[in-house]
């Protein structure tokens, strides 16, 4: 055993009898004990906007001519654990796809998915992603399974965008009533 070695085994020792390590944990907890409550006024004032990497709703994706991406390929279904994705292939040769294979139905259900990210590391044309879409609550089963086109829609969060804030909440009109939309341009790190 070298010096090193030693002197470092010594440390861990006198860390150990003192209980260093539980002693740091009970820091963080009764840290938050003593820090202040923070109620977030979600959605109608505040919502929050996840992280870029955050796996939320998945997206399918178009390239900068507005194809599809998507080929049909079935390796993001195969690839599931949970058998949530259900992709039927067609041909097509009017050019709204990348190639000629496109999917007639290509359709997720939420309920199933565990958000694991395989589907989108399978797809060989980054056609699947799973986007920082967090706001799918429904009152029934069916309303959980996604398809295509409305999955083809626009993420409302650009890619660009970065995460990890609050957003002031801004109330929308639409024909279908009122949308609770975040707000970009006024973001905030919180203090916790
Ligand atoms: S994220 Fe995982 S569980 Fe969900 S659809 Fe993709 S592969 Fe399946
Ligand atoms: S999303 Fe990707 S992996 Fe899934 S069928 Fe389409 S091209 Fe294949």
């Amino acid at each position: 055993m070298n010096e090193k070695t030693f002197i470092t085994n010594i440390f861990d020792f006198v860390k150990k009898i003192l209980f260093f390590d539980f002693l740091k944990g009970l820091r963080v907890t009764f840290g938050y004990n003593v820090s202040k409550s923070i109620t977030e006024r979600y959605p109608d004032q505040e919502k929050w906007i996840p992280y870029d990497r955050f796996r939320g709703v998945h997206t399918l994706n178009r390239d900068e001519q507005g194809r599809e991406l998507c080929v049909a390929c079935e390796l993001c279904s195969k690839i599931c654990p949970t058998d949530c994705i259900t992709v039927i292939p067609m041909e097509d040769d009017t050019g709204r796809g990348i190639a000629d294979r496109v999917p007639k139905v290509w359709d997720v259900d939420l309920a199933r998915c565990l958000f694991c990210g395989y589907c989108e590391d399978a797809c060989p044309t980054t056609a699947v992603r799973l986007g920082r879409e967090y706001e799918y609550a429904s009152f029934d089963l069916s309303s959980a399974v996604l398809n295509k086109d409305q999955l083809l829609v626009p993420q409302p969060i650009p890619e660009s965008f970065k995460g990890g804030v609050h957003a002031k909440s801004r109330l929308i009109k639409t024909k279908e009533g009122i949308e609770v939309k975040a707000d970009l341009s006024q973001t905030a790190k919180r203090k916790v």
